[in-house]
Protein backbone atom coordinates (compact mmCIF):
# COMPACT_ATOMS: atom_id res chain seq x y z
CA UNK A 1 0.00 0.00 0.00
CA UNK A 2 1.40 3.10 -1.15
CA UNK A 3 1.25 5.96 1.98
CA UNK A 4 2.33 9.48 2.57
CA UNK A 5 5.55 9.74 3.54
CA UNK A 6 7.57 7.20 1.93
CA UNK A 7 10.82 7.07 0.84
CA UNK A 8 12.49 4.66 -1.75
CA UNK A 9 15.95 4.30 -2.75
CA UNK A 10 16.28 2.16 -5.51
CA UNK A 11 19.01 -0.17 -5.72
CA UNK A 12 19.23 0.43 -10.42
CA UNK A 13 17.91 2.77 -12.34
CA UNK A 14 15.79 0.02 -13.85
CA UNK A 15 13.99 -0.25 -9.78
CA UNK A 16 13.66 2.98 -9.84
CA UNK A 17 11.51 2.83 -13.30
CA UNK A 18 9.75 0.12 -11.97
CA UNK A 19 8.96 2.07 -8.63
CA UNK A 20 7.93 5.01 -10.94
CA UNK A 21 5.82 3.52 -12.55
CA UNK A 22 3.78 1.52 -9.83
CA UNK A 23 4.38 4.06 -7.10
CA UNK A 24 3.95 7.35 -8.82
CA UNK A 25 6.35 8.84 -6.68
CA UNK A 26 8.19 11.95 -7.02
CA UNK A 27 12.08 11.71 -8.12
CA UNK A 28 14.39 13.71 -5.44
CA UNK A 29 17.96 14.55 -6.32
CA UNK A 30 19.63 16.81 -4.03
CA UNK A 31 16.46 17.95 -2.97
CA UNK A 32 17.58 21.76 -2.98
CA UNK A 33 14.40 22.73 -4.68
CA UNK A 34 11.98 20.09 -3.25
CA UNK A 35 12.80 20.84 0.00
CA UNK A 36 11.88 24.08 -0.02
CA UNK A 37 8.66 23.71 -1.89
CA UNK A 38 7.45 21.17 0.26
CA UNK A 39 8.69 23.25 4.01
CA UNK A 40 5.89 23.30 6.02
CA UNK A 41 6.79 24.24 9.49
CA UNK A 42 10.88 24.74 11.07
CA UNK A 43 11.48 21.28 12.70
CA UNK A 44 8.67 19.38 10.79
CA UNK A 45 10.26 17.01 7.53
CA UNK A 46 8.64 18.48 4.23
CA UNK A 47 6.35 16.58 3.13
CA UNK A 48 5.10 16.20 -0.63
CA UNK A 49 1.97 14.28 0.18
CA UNK A 50 3.18 11.60 -2.06
CA UNK A 51 6.14 9.28 -1.94
CA UNK A 52 9.44 10.23 -2.91
CA UNK A 53 11.74 8.50 -5.05
CA UNK A 54 15.46 9.36 -3.97
CA UNK A 55 17.53 8.51 -7.00
CA UNK A 56 20.88 11.06 -6.21
CA UNK A 57 23.09 8.32 -5.36
CA UNK A 58 22.19 6.16 -8.59
CA UNK A 59 25.51 5.41 -10.76
CA UNK A 60 23.95 5.63 -13.97
CA UNK A 61 22.42 8.87 -12.99
CA UNK A 62 26.05 10.29 -11.65
CA UNK A 63 28.51 10.55 -14.87
CA UNK A 64 29.74 12.51 -17.54
CA UNK A 65 30.80 10.54 -20.81
CA UNK A 66 32.63 12.41 -23.24
CA UNK A 67 32.14 10.97 -27.15
CA UNK A 68 33.51 12.22 -30.49
CA UNK A 69 30.42 13.93 -31.23
CA UNK A 70 28.81 15.23 -27.78
CA UNK A 71 29.10 15.10 -23.86
CA UNK A 72 26.37 13.49 -21.96
CA UNK A 73 25.90 14.72 -18.51
CA UNK A 74 23.92 12.19 -15.73
CA UNK A 75 20.97 14.09 -14.57
CA UNK A 76 22.45 13.67 -10.71
CA UNK A 77 25.60 14.81 -11.26
CA UNK A 78 25.54 17.68 -8.73
CA UNK A 79 27.24 20.85 -9.72
CA UNK A 80 30.48 20.81 -7.49
CA UNK A 81 31.07 17.33 -9.48
CA UNK A 82 30.39 18.99 -13.03
CA UNK A 83 33.31 21.89 -12.00
CA UNK A 84 36.08 19.77 -11.86
CA UNK A 85 35.04 17.88 -15.16
CA UNK A 86 37.02 18.75 -18.49
CA UNK A 87 34.67 18.26 -20.87
CA UNK A 88 31.81 19.99 -19.23
CA UNK A 89 31.78 23.49 -20.83
CA UNK A 90 32.95 26.63 -19.91
CA UNK A 91 30.09 28.16 -20.01
CA UNK A 92 27.99 26.06 -18.26
CA UNK A 93 30.84 25.99 -15.25
CA UNK A 94 30.54 29.92 -14.97
CA UNK A 95 27.01 29.64 -14.65
CA UNK A 96 27.78 27.30 -12.01
CA UNK A 97 30.14 29.34 -9.91
CA UNK A 98 27.12 32.47 -9.85
CA UNK A 99 24.37 29.63 -8.94
CA UNK A 100 24.10 29.92 -5.25
CA UNK A 101 26.79 28.84 -3.08
CA UNK A 102 28.73 25.82 -2.30
CA UNK A 103 26.60 23.98 0.20
CA UNK A 104 23.69 24.16 -2.29
CA UNK A 105 25.74 23.07 -5.34
CA UNK A 106 27.32 19.79 -3.62
CA UNK A 107 23.92 18.46 -3.60
CA UNK A 108 22.04 20.29 -6.19
CA UNK A 109 21.81 19.02 -9.71
CA UNK A 110 21.80 19.98 -13.33
CA UNK A 111 18.71 17.68 -14.04
CA UNK A 112 16.60 19.00 -10.79
CA UNK A 113 16.87 22.56 -12.21
CA UNK A 114 15.72 21.68 -15.80
CA UNK A 115 12.76 19.53 -13.87
CA UNK A 116 11.88 22.63 -11.70
CA UNK A 117 11.49 24.27 -14.96
CA UNK A 118 11.56 27.92 -13.17
CA UNK A 119 12.37 30.63 -15.55
CA UNK A 120 14.63 31.78 -13.38
CA UNK A 121 16.92 28.15 -13.33
CA UNK A 122 20.19 29.43 -14.31
CA UNK A 123 21.33 26.71 -16.34
CA UNK A 124 18.12 26.65 -18.69
CA UNK A 125 19.63 29.95 -20.65
CA UNK A 126 23.01 27.93 -20.92
CA UNK A 127 21.31 24.59 -21.89
CA UNK A 128 19.08 26.19 -24.54
CA UNK A 129 22.03 28.35 -26.11
CA UNK A 130 24.35 25.11 -26.12
CA UNK A 131 21.21 22.92 -28.01
CA UNK A 132 20.99 20.06 -25.95
CA UNK A 133 18.39 17.31 -25.60
CA UNK A 134 17.26 15.25 -22.80
CA UNK A 135 17.00 12.23 -22.63
CA UNK A 136 13.93 10.73 -20.35
CA UNK A 137 13.53 7.14 -19.97
CA UNK A 138 10.84 4.93 -18.16
CA UNK A 139 10.56 1.45 -17.36
CA UNK A 140 9.82 0.47 -21.12
CA UNK A 141 12.27 2.66 -22.76
CA UNK A 142 13.76 6.15 -23.56
CA UNK A 143 13.14 9.43 -26.05
CA UNK A 144 15.00 12.34 -26.38
CA UNK A 145 13.26 15.92 -26.52
CA UNK A 146 15.21 18.95 -27.00
CA UNK A 147 14.96 21.48 -23.90
CA UNK A 148 13.16 23.87 -25.66
CA UNK A 149 10.50 21.67 -26.19
CA UNK A 150 10.58 20.05 -22.86
CA UNK A 151 10.33 23.00 -21.02
CA UNK A 152 6.85 24.58 -21.71
CA UNK A 153 5.95 26.88 -18.72
CA UNK A 154 6.46 28.03 -15.47
CA UNK A 155 7.04 24.63 -13.71
CA UNK A 156 5.80 22.77 -16.56
CA UNK A 157 7.55 20.57 -18.71
CA UNK A 158 6.89 17.20 -21.09
CA UNK A 159 7.94 14.75 -18.04
CA UNK A 160 5.67 11.86 -17.68
CA UNK A 161 3.87 10.25 -14.30
CA UNK A 162 6.42 7.22 -14.91
CA UNK A 163 9.80 9.12 -16.55
CA UNK A 164 12.89 9.94 -14.89
CA UNK A 165 15.59 12.54 -16.59
CA UNK A 166 18.65 10.29 -17.24
CA UNK A 167 20.76 12.54 -19.34
CA UNK A 168 21.79 16.01 -20.89
CA UNK A 169 23.13 16.10 -23.94
CA UNK A 170 25.47 18.94 -25.37
CA UNK A 171 26.51 18.63 -28.87
CA UNK A 172 29.85 19.76 -29.48
CA UNK A 173 30.85 22.95 -31.65
CA UNK A 174 32.70 25.23 -32.54
CA UNK A 175 32.82 28.35 -30.67
CA UNK A 176 35.09 31.68 -30.90
CA UNK A 177 33.52 32.91 -27.86
CA UNK A 178 30.78 33.00 -24.89
CA UNK A 179 29.36 35.31 -22.39
CA UNK A 180 27.31 34.52 -19.27
CA UNK A 181 25.75 37.29 -17.31
CA UNK A 182 23.61 36.93 -13.91
CA UNK A 183 22.05 39.89 -12.78
CA UNK A 184 21.05 39.16 -9.40
CA UNK A 185 20.75 41.04 -6.08
CA UNK A 186 23.87 39.93 -4.34
CA UNK A 187 26.63 37.03 -5.72
CA UNK A 188 25.38 34.13 -3.74
CA UNK A 189 22.23 32.52 -2.76
CA UNK A 190 20.45 35.31 -4.87
CA UNK A 191 17.81 34.06 -7.83
CA UNK A 192 18.43 35.63 -11.20
CA UNK A 193 16.65 38.92 -12.14
CA UNK A 194 18.06 37.81 -15.59
CA UNK A 195 19.96 35.64 -16.94
CA UNK A 196 21.97 35.89 -19.94
CA UNK A 197 23.97 33.25 -22.16
CA UNK A 198 25.71 34.15 -25.42
CA UNK A 199 27.91 32.19 -27.85
CA UNK A 200 29.42 32.96 -31.28
CA UNK A 201 31.94 31.42 -33.96
CA UNK A 202 33.40 34.12 -36.30
CA UNK A 203 35.15 33.23 -39.18
CA UNK A 204 36.82 35.17 -41.64
CA UNK A 205 35.46 38.64 -40.57
CA UNK A 206 32.17 37.18 -40.68
CA UNK A 207 29.67 35.77 -37.70
CA UNK A 208 28.69 32.54 -38.97
CA UNK A 209 26.97 31.05 -35.70
CA UNK A 210 25.42 33.49 -33.14
CA UNK A 211 23.21 32.18 -30.05
CA UNK A 212 21.45 34.43 -27.84
CA UNK A 213 19.42 32.76 -24.97
CA UNK A 214 17.97 34.98 -21.86
CA UNK A 215 16.21 33.99 -18.93
CA UNK A 216 13.81 35.30 -16.34
CA UNK A 217 12.25 37.65 -18.62
CA UNK A 218 9.27 35.48 -20.13
CA UNK A 219 7.45 32.67 -18.90
CA UNK A 220 10.42 30.19 -20.82
CA UNK A 221 13.63 30.85 -22.13
CA UNK A 222 13.43 33.22 -24.81
CA UNK A 223 15.78 32.29 -27.79
CA UNK A 224 14.78 33.77 -31.65
CA UNK A 225 16.77 32.27 -34.19
CA UNK A 226 15.12 34.54 -36.80
CA UNK A 227 16.43 37.22 -35.29
CA UNK A 228 20.10 35.69 -35.15
CA UNK A 229 19.92 34.23 -38.91
CA UNK A 230 19.52 38.21 -39.50
CA UNK A 231 22.75 38.33 -37.86
CA UNK A 232 25.11 35.84 -39.31
CA UNK A 233 26.76 35.93 -42.11
CA UNK A 234 26.33 39.96 -42.74
CA UNK A 235 29.84 41.56 -43.00
CA UNK A 236 31.01 42.82 -39.30
CA UNK A 237 31.56 46.55 -40.19
CA UNK A 238 27.56 46.69 -41.60
CA UNK A 239 26.56 45.08 -37.83
CA UNK A 240 29.15 47.78 -36.24
CA UNK A 241 26.66 50.59 -36.80
CA UNK A 242 23.24 48.88 -35.75
CA UNK A 243 23.85 46.74 -32.85
CA UNK A 244 20.97 48.97 -30.32
CA UNK A 245 18.53 48.23 -33.28
CA UNK A 246 19.59 44.71 -33.48
CA UNK A 247 19.16 44.47 -29.65
CA UNK A 248 15.42 46.32 -30.19
CA UNK A 249 14.63 43.36 -32.31
CA UNK A 250 14.24 41.24 -29.12
CA UNK A 251 12.02 43.87 -27.49
CA UNK A 252 8.38 41.96 -28.22
CA UNK A 253 9.95 38.49 -26.65
CA UNK A 254 11.03 40.15 -23.53
CA UNK A 255 8.10 39.98 -21.34
CA UNK A 256 8.87 40.06 -17.52
CA UNK A 257 6.45 39.64 -14.51
CA UNK A 258 7.20 42.30 -11.39
CA UNK A 259 7.94 39.85 -8.41
CA UNK A 260 9.70 40.11 -5.09
CA UNK A 261 13.48 40.45 -6.78
CA UNK A 262 12.83 42.95 -9.97
CA UNK A 263 10.02 44.85 -12.03
CA UNK A 264 8.86 44.52 -15.28
CA UNK A 265 10.75 47.61 -16.78
CA UNK A 266 13.74 47.24 -15.26
CA UNK A 267 14.42 43.39 -16.54
CA UNK A 268 13.14 44.80 -19.77
CA UNK A 269 15.42 47.49 -20.32
CA UNK A 270 18.71 45.68 -18.68
CA UNK A 271 17.90 42.89 -21.08
CA UNK A 272 18.28 45.30 -24.20
CA UNK A 273 21.42 46.19 -22.92
CA UNK A 274 22.98 43.06 -21.94
CA UNK A 275 22.04 42.13 -25.56
CA UNK A 276 23.61 45.05 -27.46
CA UNK A 277 27.14 44.74 -25.28
CA UNK A 278 27.14 41.46 -25.67
CA UNK A 279 26.39 41.91 -29.73
CA UNK A 280 29.35 45.27 -29.61
CA UNK A 281 31.54 42.42 -27.88
CA UNK A 282 31.08 40.36 -30.81
CA UNK A 283 31.88 42.49 -33.10
CA UNK A 284 34.94 44.02 -32.06
CA UNK A 285 36.49 39.81 -31.84
CA UNK A 286 39.16 39.74 -34.15
CA UNK A 287 38.86 36.81 -36.29
C1 LIG B 1 19.55 28.65 -0.87
C2 LIG B 1 19.23 28.26 -2.30
C3 LIG B 1 19.80 29.00 -3.33
C4 LIG B 1 19.50 28.67 -4.66
N1 LIG B 1 20.08 29.42 -5.65
C5 LIG B 1 19.81 29.12 -6.94
C6 LIG B 1 20.41 29.87 -7.99
O1 LIG B 1 21.19 30.79 -7.78
N2 LIG B 1 20.07 29.54 -9.26
C7 LIG B 1 19.22 28.51 -9.55
O2 LIG B 1 18.98 28.26 -10.73
N3 LIG B 1 18.66 27.78 -8.58
C8 LIG B 1 18.94 28.04 -7.28
N4 LIG B 1 18.36 27.31 -6.28
C9 LIG B 1 17.42 26.22 -6.64
C10 LIG B 1 18.04 24.80 -6.72
O3 LIG B 1 19.21 24.69 -5.94
C11 LIG B 1 18.35 24.40 -8.18
O4 LIG B 1 17.21 24.52 -9.00
C12 LIG B 1 18.90 22.96 -8.26
O5 LIG B 1 19.46 22.76 -9.54
C13 LIG B 1 17.85 21.89 -8.03
O6 LIG B 1 18.46 20.61 -8.12
P1 LIG B 1 18.10 19.43 -7.10
O7 LIG B 1 18.85 18.25 -7.54
O8 LIG B 1 18.29 19.87 -5.71
O9 LIG B 1 16.53 19.27 -7.42
P2 LIG B 1 15.41 18.56 -6.52
O10 LIG B 1 14.96 19.50 -5.46
O11 LIG B 1 15.83 17.20 -6.11
O12 LIG B 1 14.26 18.42 -7.61
C14 LIG B 1 13.70 19.56 -8.27
C15 LIG B 1 12.54 19.09 -9.17
O13 LIG B 1 13.04 18.29 -10.24
C16 LIG B 1 12.53 16.95 -10.16
N5 LIG B 1 13.66 16.10 -10.51
C17 LIG B 1 14.94 16.21 -10.05
N6 LIG B 1 15.74 15.35 -10.69
C18 LIG B 1 14.97 14.67 -11.58
C19 LIG B 1 15.22 13.65 -12.55
N7 LIG B 1 16.46 13.17 -12.79
N8 LIG B 1 14.17 13.18 -13.28
C20 LIG B 1 12.92 13.67 -13.09
N9 LIG B 1 12.62 14.65 -12.20
C21 LIG B 1 13.64 15.14 -11.46
C22 LIG B 1 11.99 16.78 -8.76
O14 LIG B 1 10.93 15.85 -8.69
C23 LIG B 1 11.52 18.21 -8.45
O15 LIG B 1 10.26 18.44 -9.03
C24 LIG B 1 18.62 27.59 -4.95
C25 LIG B 1 18.06 26.85 -3.89
C26 LIG B 1 18.36 27.18 -2.58
C27 LIG B 1 17.76 26.36 -1.47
Amino acid sequence: MVTQNVVYRPGSLEEAYRLRTDTGALPLAGGTDLMVRYRKTAGLVPDPGRPVLFIGHLKDLRRVEERAEEVRIGSCTTYTELLSQKAVPEILKRCITLLASPPIRNRGTVGGNICNSSPAGDTLPVLHALECSLVLGNIRGERTVPIDRFITGPGENALSEDEILKEIVIPKAAFSGWCYRKIGTRRANALAKISFAGLYLIESGEVHDIRIAIGAVAPTVVRSREIEKTIIRIPRTSLQRSTVEMAARYRPLIRPITDQRSTTGYRAGVTLVLIEQFLTAVLQKKG
